[in-house]
């Protein structure tokens, strides 16, 4: 497993790299945002370790630009209390984040679940077969989990990773309404330590991209439950 780290701050770089050769991973690192992005786009890494706080081009904006392209597995690393940051990195398509100071058992479990969530929806792809199977429909909306692309009435929709995760398990479970809790370990993983808020958050995204573009009313929010979407 080839993992690529882009870090400025030298010893932080140099201890991560230390613990993830040590844990057998083959590790590349960089103190720039802007070679990180071309080592990532002319090389086939299999997760990247991101801060966003890089002199130059930020780690936030070398992920925007890398997700134009590559769907890799990103964890960014956020300063404490950086909850902008966070948020601002999981719309950008990061599919974890970990908070400075950290624990670098925590940085391995994040990789570890990061890499496996990705193995596996890989596989699911594969294993696919090829007819109308793969893709889940609402209204106008259809969703196709196999090439992972979202159309309503013939638009692209344009969705983070999470974004895609949480309105594929809403379709695949329509009519049953799905806790906050169950959600959150569907689309960040069982691991997933953090705000649990997450969800509502995405949730909002989701609406402000389909709901109310499209003048419908997809995910219904059930009181103290959860949400749904209901045929
Ligand atoms: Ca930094």
């Amino acid at each position: 497993m080839k993992i690529l780290v882009v870090e400025d701050e030298e010893k932080i770089a140099r201890f991560i790299e230390l613990e993830l050769v040590h844990e057998g991973y083959e590790v590349t690192k960089t103190v720039s945002g802007r070679e990180g992005l071309s080592l990532a786009e002319s090389n086939q890494f299999d997760l990247m370790v991101l801060d966003v706080m890089l002199p130059e081009l930020n780690g936030l904006e070398v992920l925007r630009r890398l997700r134009k392209s590559s769907e890799m597995p990103v964890i960014m690393l956020t300063a404490r209390d950086a909850v902008m940051d966070k948020v601002s990195g999981l719309d950008a398509g990061a599919d974890d984040y970990i908070t400075k100071p950290f624990a670098i058992e925590e940085l391995l479990a994040r990789i570890r679940v990061a890499l496996k969530k990705h193995g596996s929806a890989a596989n699911v792809e594969k294993d696919a077969m090829p007819d109308l199977a793969g893709v889940l429909t609402y209204e106008k909306l259809s969703v196709d989990v196999v090439k992972r692309t979202v159309i309503y009435d013939k638009e692209p929709v344009s969705l983070t990773f999470r974004e895609f995760e949480l309105l594929r398990e809403l379709l695949e479970n329509k009519n049953i309404v799905l806790s906050r809790d169950t959600l959150l370990h569907k689309v960040c993983g069982y691991d997933y330590v953090g705000e649990t808020n997450v969800i509502d958050v995405y949730v909002r995204y989701l609406r402000s991209k389909i709901d109310d573009k499209y003048g419908i009313k997809m995910i219904q929010t059930v009181r103290c439950v959860g949400y749904v979407i209901r045929e």
